[in-house]
């Protein structure tokens, strides 16, 4: 992203342009930046080649999906839907993954038919549940535990969930009596550790302390994981000031914790793959006076982009044509949803901006269309993914009839 002659482009396409040709709100993908987050992942963690399983609630749109499957990657996925787009978008069941707090009967039945990879299981009920079906089925089924290794992971307590009071996984001691009875099971088989201790992790230091969790209880367990599953996580640098997580030194990490266990590592990606290859595009409707700050209405919304709301998530957000003309008072960019949540940042210093300009908002590729609603009966947006000199529609703007 970067301005020429003060008009801001997009992977050398101008906002300007594909705003007005695609209307707003738009989400905008590029494809050469979802190239180079996957091959920079890859590059470090090839010394033990790990199973990317991307997590498909980052990003569900299909024509995504078949772009990051042509990279040999394999899929976590958290319900059957998400596990019938994977397999759609041609993922092979062999590199999927079945993760989730709670698998309804039909879902379990489902990963079984289709003999997924793994299927993550949380709690001693889920597992029973799952031998049953297994029983009926005559089959034996790979899965893996969800250990709670009570690491705080030091990111927004609303995306936290490796803590002991966080309702992932189950504790150490609970672990174990799952291993110990796990191993007279005559239709499951024990095959994998899992964690995810939360997401937006900027620093190693969380990753660290887990994997002293897991190799403890590896070894208090005295059981052979075919798979250490580490989850995904990895945070991205939203304010643009170099603080995304340092992977070499996560990479590090793990190559000291292979060494004692000879385990295939797998990962659960989604935020560090999409999370900023995409911008939204927006158009300011109005501009407010307000009480010490100036409201720059937008025709984007919460129901578009959830996280600010949801989270409390900061994203930046950029005009499509840069001027020298400071505004004396703050803004605060705000979409028109009759909800007082429903405001994506303040600011104090920004430059001065017009009713009808475009903004961008970046960064939005991670829980962005996944966790977009109809919230007021309004439509989904449009999206386009860039990919060379092309773009490509790869969701069409819902139209008000769909809604009725
Ligand atoms: C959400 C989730 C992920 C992906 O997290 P990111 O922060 O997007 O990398 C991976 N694994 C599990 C089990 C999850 O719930």
């Amino acid at each position: 992203m970067n301005y020429i002659n003060n008009k801001l482009s997009f992977d050398n396409k101008l906002i300007d342009s594909i705003a007005k040709k695609y209307g707003t709100p738009l989400y905008c993908y590029s494809f050469e930046k979802i190239k180079e987050n996957i091959t920079n992942f890859k590059k470090n963690f090839k010394s033990f080649s790990p199973l990317i399983c991307f997590a498909v609630k980052s990003n569900t749109n299909i024509k995504i999906l078949k772009e990051i499957k042509k990279f040999n990657i394999g899929a976590d996925v958290v319900s059957i839907g998400e596990l019938m787009k994977a397999l759609k978008a041609g993922i092979k069941p062999q590199k999927i993954v079945f993760s989730g707090v709670g698998k309804t009967t039909k879902e379990i039945e489902y990963a079984v038919t289709k003999n997924i990879l793994l299927i993550n299981t949380e709690s001693k009920s889920e597992i029973l549940e799952i031998e049953k079906i297994a029983k009926k089925k005559r089959k034996i089924i790979n899965i893996g535990i969800r250990l709670n290794p009570n690491t705080d992971a030091k990111t927004l307590s609303q995306i936290s969930t490796g803590k002991k009071e966080n309702k992932f996984g189950v504790n150490q001691k609970i672990f174990l009596q799952l291993v110990s009875y796990l191993k007279d099971s005559k239709y499951l088989n024990l095959k994998c550790l899992s964690v995810h201790i939360g997401s937006q992790i900027l620093n190693h230091k969380p990753y660290e302390n887990m994997l002293k969790v897991i190799d403890k209880i590896i070894s208090k367990s005295n059981h052979k994981f075919e798979y250490i599953d580490l989850g995904g996580g990895m945070g991205i640098d939203y304010e643009h000031n170099n603080s995304k997580l340092n992977l070499k030194k996560y990479s590090k990490n793990i190559q000291k914790f292979l060494k004692k266990n000879n385990s295939k590592i797998i990962f659960e990606p989604g935020r560090s793959i999409i999370g900023n290859s995409a911008v939204l595009i927006t158009k300011i409707l109005y501009i407010k006076e307000g009480y010490k700050k100036d409201f720059v209405i937008l025709d984007a919304a919460m129901n578009d982009l959830m996280r600010p709301a949801l989270y409390g998530a900061k994203h930046r957000i950029m005009p499509s044509k840069k001027t020298k003309k400071l505004t004396k008072k703050s803004y605060e960019f705000v979409g028109p949803i009759c909800e007082s949540t429903d405001t994506f940042s303040i600011v104090k210093k920004y430059q001065k901006l017009n009713e009808k300009d475009f903004l961008v908002i970046c960064d939005v590729g991670a829980y962005g269309t996944s966790l977009a609603s109809n919230y007021n009966v309004r439509p989904k947006p449009t999206e386009i993914l860039i990919k060379g000199s092309k773009i490509q529609v790869i969701n069409k703007r819902q139209k008000i009839s769909e809604l009725m």
